[in-house]
């Protein structure tokens, strides 16, 4: 790129061609104020403040517009430019507001700071009265457009950045405002309340509503949002009190930048709430007493070591966290390792987390993204299967719409619902809830035939292929549309475009492998990547998007009954031999059971005693009557949390834990993005951090050392797992991002190249037994079901938020209006959903997002869900027991 030298301020420098002239000054250290200029948004030299005076021509130029050309004289601090300025300011000033003191911006202010600055005290200028009230009825933003001054930031981040489009200029002149469509209020808008806006308004025009305290922040705390898998980095904004705000992290180089979602924005408030557990808890008959660390340490190690004596080791399991610390699913696999001696350890993403590694084998297929979430931006094309991005990982969401807006990447969304995606979508493929399997097939098949596959690929995969095409005999082109309800010509040409445009990015959900077909979908896809040239590139790969914040760091701890961290096997004496010589004694060698063996196990008698940690499977997982007998037959259940949940119920010892922003440590987001979280304010009452509660306990039964930090536990975590060394505390606090494997698509190569078709014959397996099963009751529904934006997981986070649980609508069942009213059924009647040996009542909700024939039951706190229709699935060796969609009938009453 060629380089522009020009002079400001005196000083001779060169910049890249297409650089304004304040991103130049500004990489020289040069300072000019700016109100509507963000880094991270198209400029709009809307405000023009940051001008400056060219001196050979006298021009006055808006910097954050202008670009550098050769020669330029520039001065950024003249009397000319400073008198403009201020006369700008003044401008400004004159129809704000004067409640500076009750405003919630307080000295965050930029038009106020910038006042300063220039030292604009007693205004000369006639008041122009401006009052527009307070607006909104939504728990987290308020409007005040009195003292709003038009600099476009809000809209622009709206656009360009989430690309919901809520908002706009309204009217003109003096009237001009920035609002919604109509100027409705914002609940009547799209907006999604992700407060984008209110972080990056430089007044208070925008600002958060309930907060607890209108003071200003006193510190500012790195951290990682608790919520889903896409790992943004947090700013926690502290008072003498607590936590008083949280915005993105923008001092480092995060995956978010100035994006939250409302989650992430919103929903911590849970780290306050009145019932958090304060003290560790011992059940006496029904009731509970508080006692002393000390007390509930030695119970809970008496008891772990009566029922390894009684039973043995393999009678107790560990239950560990996708929610929790690296450092703390390290500690906890440990203790059930060398500290009890089983292997029976897994966590709760096994409810969630894509089945990847029956697909690539471990580690590099343990569910990691192929890419960074950033790269999605350069794909040109786009396919969303079993996944809705816009409620379980928003981030994500943004990514991608960006992509299709302002780079015309084309977007193919296979989703049986209309949701937020379809309106980018080209097309949107509304395939019959199931067929997923069969559509895949499909679009392979046209891959093959048409000869649209990489050459290379082909020639060196032709017996995988040979396979792929002998299933074609099998499966002929009609029972393809027949099952997913797509006509031939759209899903031919729907392959063709995946094919063509290059490169390609696949993002997929749950709905994908929980639908039955276990990893047999994923393989599919991974073929599909393959055989279009589009694995391993930059702006292609695969994105499954996991669930939980920190289960990609649970499953890399090893809290998983397979493997020993970082995936290496206990099976392997080497690798035994190694950890033993670290952990100073020898390893079990017995293959553990998974979280679903465990609780089967519990409800026969075998597992007499469970330790759970940051879990709530009483909740979140199927059945929860079945969960509820098997662990009330337990001779000993110790459970760590942050409140009393219904699992915690059923406990003989609870231990209180500290919540993301009480503790140090690190989480992994689903790129595979170690991130460090440091503590903003202290653990309530006698809560500790759970590494501290697991080392009290690992000293208890190893007599090793306590470790004294959570980086000590990392060093330790850097000499056993290959892909975590060099991952230490002081480096992740200088570099927010570090990619330890895997996602090295735009570092060079990356360190896997497998570039092998996977066979495709469970998958031709699969669809012939669906096909077998195909006789089901004509008048039932097929129900499928999702996590909703505003509630997240197992009712310790956004259950707990005061203002996420305001905006929760109340449970429902979502049918569409037609087939509805075909059956003479109104809106808010209730019906009885009956599956299996199970049923629940429910209203109705009208929503024509749903297709005919398909009822849709968002998740919702409380015990009337979705996976309380099934029956637990016992003894499951796999890693997804249970069908995301079911057949139930539906009754009024
Ligand atoms: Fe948190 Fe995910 Fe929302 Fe980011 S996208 S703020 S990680 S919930």
């Amino acid at each position: 790129m060629d380089s522009v030298t020009i002079t400001i301020n005196g000083l001779v420098a060169s910049g890249r061609d297409g650089m304004t002239i304040l991103e130049l000054a500004r990489e020289m250290g040069i300072s000019i104020p700016t109100l509507c200029y963000d880094p991270d948004l198209s400029p709009a030299g809307a405000c023009r403040i940051c001008l400056v005076e060219e001196e050979k021509t006298g021009a006055l130029l808006a910097s954050c517009v202008t670009p550098i050309t050769p020669g330029m004289v520039i001065q950024t601090d003249s009397p000319r430019v400073r008198e403009n300025r201020k006369m700008i300011i003044k401008l400004m000033l004159a129809s704000h507001p004067e409640s500076c003191l009750l405003c919630e911006k307080g000295n965050r202010c930029r038009l106020r700071q910038i006042a300063a600055e220039l030292n604009i005290g007693f205004l000369d200028l006639y008041k122009l009265p401006n009052y527009t009230g307070i607006q909104e009825l939504n728990p987290f933003i308020q409007r005040d457009l009195s003292k709003c001054i038009l600099c476009g930031k809000c809209l622009r981040a709206d656009q360009e950045l989430v690309v919901v489009g809520a908002i706009d200029y309204f009217q003109r002149g003096f009237a001009a405002k920035p609002a919604t469509w109509g100027d409705q209020p914002l609940e009547a808008s799209p907006c999604t309340f992700c407060g984008t806006c209110v972080s990056i308004c430089p007044t208070g025009a925008l600002s958060e509503k309930g907060k607890p305290a209108l003071s200003s922040p006193i510190t500012s705390v790195s951290s990682i949002c608790p919520y889903c898998a896409c790992g943004c980095g947090l700013s926690l904004k502290t008072a003498a009190f607590g936590v008083v705000a949280v915005e993105p992290d923008r001092e480092k180089r995060t995956v978010n930048q100035a994006a939250l979602c409302a989650r992430g924005h919103y929903g911590w408030d849970f780290i306050s709430h009145k019932e958090r557990l304060t003290s560790p808890l011992l059940r006496q008959g029904d009731n509970w007493r508080k006692c002393s660390w000390a007390e509930a340490l030695d119970f809970a190690t008496a008891t772990l070591n009566k029922v390894c004596q009684e039973h043995g080791p393999e009678a107790l399991a560990f239950l560990g966290s996708s929610k929790c610390t690296n450092e703390e699913n390290y500690l906890f696999q440990k203790l059930a390792r060398v500290g009890i001696g089983t292997n029976n350890i897994d966590n709760g993403s096994r409810l969630w987390g894509p089945p990847a590694a029956q697909v690539w084998g471990a580690p590099w297929g343990w569910g990691a993204m192929t890419n960074p979430i950033a790269d999605l931006e350069e794909a040109r094309g786009l396919l969303v299967i079993g996944a809705n991005p816009d409620e379980t990982a928003p981030l994500v969401a943004y990514k991608i719409k960006r992509a299709v807006r302002f780079h015309q990447a084309k977007l193919v969304l296979v989703d049986p619902r209309g949701t937020r995606l379809a309106s980018f979508a080209q097309p949107w493929l509304q395939l019959r809830p199931g067929s997923d399997g069969f559509l895949l097939l499909g679009f392979l098949r046209v891959i093959l035939e048409e000869g649209l596959g990489e050459k290379k690929i082909i020639e060196t995969n032709q017996a995988e292929l040979a396979e792929l095409q002998e299933a074609g005999q099998v499966i002929s082109w009609n029972q393809i549309v027949q099952e997913t309800g797509i006509e031939l010509p759209l899903l031919k040409e729907c392959a063709r475009q995946l094919a063509r445009e290059k490169p390609l990015a696949i993002i997929l959900g749950d709905g994908l492998w929980q639908e039955g077909w276990e990893h047999f979908n994923l393989a599919a896809l991974i073929n599909f990547s393959i055989l279009t040239g589009n694995l391993w590139v930059k702006g292609g790969g695969i994105y499954p998007l996991g669930k939980e914040n920190n289960a990609q760091g649970a499953r890399d701890m090893g809290v998983l009954p397979e493997f020993l961290p970082g995936y290496q096997s206990f099976l392997d004496e080497e690798v035994r031999e190694k950890f033993a010589q670290a952990w100073g004694k020898s390893l079990p060698k017995q293959k553990g059971w998974n979280a679903w063996q465990m609780i089967a196990k519990a409800n026969e008698g075998k597992i007499k005693g469970m330790y759970i940690m940051g879990e709530n499977p009483l909740r979140s997982f199927p059945d929860q009557q079945f969960v509820q007998n098997s662990l009330a037959k337990l001779n000993l259940l110790i459970v760590q949390d942050l409140f009393f949940t219904e699992t915690a119920r059923l406990a003989h010892v609870i231990f209180p834990a500290a919540s993301f922003a009480e503790k140090e440590g690190t989480f992994t987001n689903a790129e595979r993005r170690v991130q460090l979280l440091e503590p903003a304010v202290l653990p309530p009452g006698e809560s500790w951090p759970d590494w501290k509660i697991l080392t009290e306990l690992l000293t208890r039964f190893t007599g090793a050392p306590a470790y004294a930090t959570p980086a000590e536990i990392l060093q330790e975590i850097n000499g056993l797992v290959p892909f975590y060394g060099g991952i230490k505390k002081e480096r992740l606090k200088q570099e927010s991002l570090f990619w330890p494997c895997f996602n090295a698509a735009d570092q060079g190569q990356p360190r896997y190249k497998g570039q092998n078709v996977l066979s495709i014959s469970p998958l031709i397996k699969k669809i012939m037994e669906i096909k077998e099963r195909k006789k089901e009751a004509q008048n039932s529904f097929l129900l499928i079901w999702g996590t909703p934006l505003f509630y997240f997981g197992g009712g310790t986070r956004s259950e707990k938020s005061r203002r996420l649980r305001k905006i929760m609508p109340p449970p429902s069942l979502h049918i569409n209006p037609q087939e509805a009213v075909k059956r003479g059924w109104t809106e808010g009647s209730k019906v009885k959903i009956s599956g299996g040996s199970k049923e629940a009542i429910l209203p109705l909700s009208f929503n024509k997002e749903i297709p005919p024939g398909t009822v849709f039951w968002p998740l919702t706190p409380g015990e009337t869900n979705p996976h309380n229709l099934l029956d637990f699935p016992e003894g499951w060796p796999g890693y997804f027991p249970y069908p995301r969609s079911r057949r139930v009938s539906l009754e009024r009453i």
